[in-house]
């Protein structure tokens, strides 16, 4: 079968790998159809690395998809060929003390898609997966929405599992890439939450969270955005959610949060250390929550789309197979307005 591999810095090939066999009993063999391309593909397509995981040459990524059921173990009982699913990218042991505290996003032996050193990404026509990760997605839902479900449980999870953000609270969100945005409909859907501030770099990302229920955005690169939302929130906000991983966007945060304010920081910064004024982070005692992917809420996200949300919206680009080169350098130039291309695998 095909499939998109990283062979250098920003350098990806279409080559042929061996098909996928069912291994366990539980594992289900799926038709990759759409793949998202995220900004952590991104950042391994032009550094090579996230963090301490880097690379090792051929290397295939990808971990946002949707797929057809082919084929079942004997021990899958939910699942038929046939069946599209949305697919959870990370699989976890069920074993350690985090999975056993419910904490499988924190897994120990963690096992997460297109993540160097733990398991092959989607990018390709075919890929096994157990049953367990593979959630069907509704008859009307479109096989774009099924791959927009794995971003979309992240931005839930922050929302509805760690924020906890009540009515008549404010909030703040820095950066509207598919992340940001993934945030922002979870929040602005929720009953009492009206004021949303929004910010991006570029300006369609922002009016596209304009358009989508923030109360208020702005371009951090063409206004004081920090002064302009505590010009209308004198307070300060509740909560920011950091969403673009940049160094400007927590110095940001820690200026408009009220104290007691909380952050919650999703995006993925390229440098390995980021700092605080530990003095200003003091004094207002600000709660600080990283997010990790996400835990349950795979299911979450399925039904917020098929309850009529819409998040089609995101989806910018869509390139066949073999320009997913040509993909990832749009994704990586921010250019041409993109949000969030997929990859349409047909085969
Ligand atoms: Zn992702
Ligand atoms: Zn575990």
């Amino acid at each position: 079968m095909k499939a998109a591999v990283l062979t250098g810095i920003k350098q990806i090939e279409i080559i042929d790998v061996p098909e996928p066999v069912l291994v366990s009993g539980s594992d289900v063999l799926l038709k990759v159809d759409m793949v998202g391309v995220c900004g952590s593909d991104v950042h391994y397509y032009t550094q090579g690395r996230i963090g301490t995981q880097s690379i090792t040459y051929p290397y295939r990524i990808g971990h946002e998809f949707s797929g057809t059921v082919l084929e079942t173990g004997a021990r899958v009982s939910l699942l038929k060929p046939g069946d599209r699913v949305a697919v959870d990218p990370a699989l976890s042991c069920g074993e350690c003390d985090q999975c056993l505290a419910g904490r499988e996003n924190t897994c120990r032996k963690i096992r997460f898609l297109g993540c160097p050193g733990e398991l092959e990404g989607c990018l390709c026509e075919r890929i096994v997966m157990p049953e367990s990760c593979c959630v069907p997605i509704p008859a009307d839902m479109t096989l774009g929405e099924g791959a927009l479900v794995e971003p979309l449980s992240v931005g839930m999870y922050a929302v509805e599992r760690l924020s906890g953000i009540e009515p008549g609270q404010t909030a703040g969100i820095l950066g509207c890439g598919p992340i940001g945005l993934s945030v922002l409909l979870p929040l602005v859907n929720k009953s009492g939450i009206e004021k949303v501030f929004a910010t991006d770099r570029i300006d369609c990302r922002h009016q596209l969270a304009g358009r989508h229920g923030a109360c208020w955005t702005g371009n951090p690169d063409k206004k004081d955005i920090t002064r302009s939302i505590l010009q209308q929130e004198p307070n300060g906000l509740d909560m920011v959610f950091e969403c673009c991983g940049q160094q400007e966007a927590l110095d940001q945060a820690v200026e408009i949060l009220k104290p007691g304010g909380k952050l919650l920081i999703i995006g993925i910064p390229e440098e390995k250390r980021i700092s605080f004024p530990m003095d200003r982070i003091r004094k207002k005692e600000l709660c600080i929550q990283n997010v990790r992917r996400q835990n349950e809420f795979v299911k979450p996200a399925i039904n917020f789309i098929a309850d009529g949300n819409d998040v089609n919206f995101m989806i910018t680009h869509t390139f066949p197979l073999e320009e997913t080169g040509k993909a990832f350098n749009l994704v990586a130039g921010y250019r041409d307005g993109v949000v969030k291309a997929m990859i349409k695998i047909d085969n």
